[in-house]
């Protein structure tokens, strides 16, 4: 009910009566009044007035289930939302939940990972209240050859989703790195499991640096947060609604043809390798070419510098990395 008061205090430009609350949530005046002193508790400023009701003054930065549910409009992504103050990791967390039933849509969050993980086996650096730490959790029924793509749509939807909420402009690093001024902001991992013709469940562990101040010596160089890239601190509430809206409007893109061939262009204009020379890192393997685009299964198109290496290559993403010839991008 917290998330519901807070969404009606929020719809409304001045004050709203506790009576009106009442009839259009249907419940006692006690149990709205309890609601507002535990918000206050929480760190919400809400300013009663005697024959006027409340107003909503200023919300903390927090990622409590009522902050985001609140904040959300959408119809299936983040419901519901679970929120931990600390976690191993929220990838982790929502294979659990998923595997005791949680359905599509179920959004993880928490404050701290003790173990945020990258892929390969990599850390994920998610010290506690700066960054937002979250996983989507997906039951598709299509093919899980298909679900790889997906990674690429979490990535359109933090690009999207971060203009939206604080207007900076991002690119991304094929596939699914979101970037600003050449480091990295966010970091997109997903996870499956899956019988050989069915998708069990999807996770997409989505990693943003949001009010970082700064970062442990070892990623510093590579490592970017919207606070540090604007200047102004976020609220992380926002930013995960936002993302949410832009995962539910391209995913919705791309269950019609499940591909990337209707997202495909635009996907182009924010990918920063475009026309870029990359260095592709295969295992065992390291050469240079042109990016020129990615196809519609989202594979990178690279057309190899050495002209005996034959024509345009599909680099598909599972064991290799892309990097700039100068840097990371
Ligand atoms: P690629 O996906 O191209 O192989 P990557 O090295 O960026 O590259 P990821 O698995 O996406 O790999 O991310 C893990 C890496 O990101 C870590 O090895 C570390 O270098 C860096 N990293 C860890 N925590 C953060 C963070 N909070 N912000 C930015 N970068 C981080």
């Amino acid at each position: 009910m917290k998330a519901e008061i807070l969404q009606l205090l929020r719809e409304q430009e001045g004050y709203v009566s506790g009576q009106d609350i009442c009839r259009r949530l249907s419940v006692s005046r006690t149990a709205v009044w309890k609601c507002i002193r535990q918000l206050k508790e929480e760190g919400y400023r809400i300013e009663a007035v005697q024959n006027r009701g409340y107003l909503l003054v200023q919300s903390p930065d927090r990622v409590t289930a009522e902050e985001v549910s609140s904040l959300l409009k959408t119809e299936w992504a983040g419901h519901p939302v679970i929120f931990l103050e600390k976690t191993d990791s929220t990838n982790n967390e929502a294979k659990r939940l998923a595997e005791a039933g949680a359905g599509h849509g179920t959004l993880v969050i928490a404050e701290e990972q003790e173990a945020g993980k990258g892929r390969r086996g990599r850390g994920w650096s998610s010290p506690a209240g700066t960054g937002i730490w979250m996983t989507l959790l997906l039951k598709p029924d299509f093919s899980p050859s298909r679900a790889s793509m997906l990674t690429l749509v979490a990535a359109m939807a933090v690009e999207r989703g971060i203009r939206a909420a604080t207007g900076l402009e991002t690119g991304i690093k094929w596939p699914n790195d979101v970037v600003t001024g050449g480091k990295k902001v966010c970091g997109i991992l997903t996870e499956m499991s899956a019988e050989p013709d069915l998708i069990n469940h999807v996770v997409i562990g989505i990693g943003i640096n949001a009010n970082t101040e700064e970062f442990p010596e070892e990623i510093g160089s590579r490592a970017a947060s919207l606070y540090l890239e604007t200047g102004k601190r976020v609220k992380r509430g926002a930013v995960v609604a936002r993302v949410l809206e832009a995962f539910e409007a391209y995913y919705r893109i791309f269950l019609e043809t499940t591909d990337l061939s209707a997202l495909r262009a635009e996907y182009e204009t924010r990918l920063l390798n475009k026309n870029e020379t990359v260095c592709v890192l295969e295992p065992g393997r390291e050469w240079k070419g042109t990016a020129l685009g990615i196809d519609s299964l989202g594979r990178l198109l690279v057309k190899p510098a050495d002209p005996s290496a034959g024509g345009v290559k599909t680099v598909e993403s599972g064991e290799v990395s892309v990097r700039g010839v100068y840097g990371y991008v």
